[in-house]
């Protein structure tokens, strides 16, 4: 239901909104969703204005950026994990290549096997190659990799890797700041004046064409939005400090472990349902020391804790596409916890169809869930 605020499209506030609208998209959010969408659409020429209200505790900012080919308790394939992931690589590295800095390590990951009988199935699965060509080696041995002990060996990944996301969002965000296609600012949805075809933003006087909602977790409460079946999930991520640990890899076994360079390395990470905490919790930071003391008995000290809202969803299946009543508003978002593996290859997804030139994949097209908006 839409709030009396939000007037209902009519002659009246139809008013030149798209008529000559100063930009062709206005998107809500500057996280790794709208972060790429924005960059897509302005490679491909489209005048782009980007309203984000900076949260250091956005999901974003507190994500580890690890893109994992195969993952979880199942050890299974990602969705779609042969298409995103490389489709990732190539952003990240262009993106690398356009602000002047590094932000995609392609590092390879050692997932440990906890148990005898966890490394038996995975081995009597792996004769089938399941992964493809994600499963670089399946070892019954310890790898004697400096600091960590895996006496049941595991599994080499390769094509994964890891992204520094708050260092490429801020490097975007003045970059954007600097171009005027950026505003730190809230929007107010309640300033949306629209007709059929565009709208026009009270506070800046901007008009566009069309809104993409890349709001993150907080769409759960915007009044267009807040129909749709999203399921944040409240996650802490703690850095350490641990000299002895072999930082050549990412280590994966019930926590992740990232390199950061100089002994310091990032384990994540948790996950909590609401109601959620006000930030990082001794609970939290608990469960992350205790999944890292099983991989380790280096010593290591906590050296900073961070706790974001998820976007999940309930099919755990990203949200793309129109609203049902309002042409001009779109969304792009739900990424649960694979934002950064997803947003890329995404972006160019959503930014074919918005331009009218390819369709959005079924499982991913918000309209599965248009009988929820009433
Ligand atoms: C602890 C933790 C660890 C994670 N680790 C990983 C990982 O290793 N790999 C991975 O792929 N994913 C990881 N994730 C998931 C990942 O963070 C998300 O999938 C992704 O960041 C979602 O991006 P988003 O742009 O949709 O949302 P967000 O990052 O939440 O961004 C939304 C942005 O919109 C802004 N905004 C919202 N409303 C408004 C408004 N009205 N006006 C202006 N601005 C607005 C917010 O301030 C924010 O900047 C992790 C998440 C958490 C919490």
């Amino acid at each position: 239901m839409l709030p009396a605020a939000l007037p209902p499209p009519s002659a009246a506030n139809a008013q030149n909104a798209s008529a000559d609208a100063d930009y062709d998209f206005l998107l809500v959010g500057h996280g790794i969703a709208g972060a790429l969408l924005g960059w897509e659409l302005r490679r491909r020429g489209c005048r782009v204005l980007v309203y984000d209200a900076p949260r250091p505790d956005s999901a974003s900012n507190v994500a580890a950026g690890l893109m994992n080919p195969v993952a979880g308790r199942r050890f299974a394939l990602s969705w779609r994990a042969a298409e995103l992931l490389p489709a990732a690589a190539a952003a990240y590295r262009t993106l690398e290549a356009e602000l002047g800095q590094r932000f995609f390590f392609a590092t390879p990951i050692f997932k440990v096997f906890g148990s005898a009988p966890e490394q038996q199935d995975i081995l009597a699965r792996g004769a089938a190659r399941p992964w493809g060509d994600f499963v670089a080696e399946l070892t019954e041995k310890d790898p004697q990799l400096p600091g960590l002990d895996a006496p049941f060996g595991g599994a080499w990944l390769r094509g994964g890797g890891y992204v520094a996301v708050r260092e490429l969002l801020a490097a975007l965000a003045a970059q954007g700041q600097a171009a005027g296609w950026l505003r730190a600012e809230t929007f107010e949805w309640a300033h949306l004046v629209s007709d059929a075809t565009g709208v026009a933003y009270a506070p800046g006087r901007v008009r566009a064409a069309r809104v993409v909602c890349c709001e993150g977790a907080a769409a759960a409460h915007t009044p267009y939005f807040s129909w749709l079946p999203l399921t944040p999930n409240q996650g802490e991520v703690l850095d350490v400090r641990c000299p002895g640990l072999s930082a050549a890899q990412v280590l994966n076994r019930g926590a992740y472990v990232l390199p950061l360079g100089a002994g310091q390395f990032r384990v994540g990470a948790t996950y909590r349902w609401p109601p959620f905490a006000t930030g990082p919790t001794p609970e939290g930071e608990a469960e992350l020391t205790g999944r890292l003391s099983a991989l380790t008995g280096q010593p290591f000290e906590v050296v900073g804790r961070r706790a974001g809202v998820r976007p999940a969803v309930r099919d755990r299946r990203p949200l793309l596409g129109a609203h049902p009543a309002w042409p001009w508003l779109s969304f792009c978002g739900g990424y649960g916890s694979k934002g950064v593996m997803l947003a890329p290859r995404l972006a160019v997804l959503l930014a074919d169809w918005l331009e009218g030139s390819g369709e959005l994949w079924p499982e991913v097209d918000l309209k599965r869930y248009y009988s929820f908006y009433k």
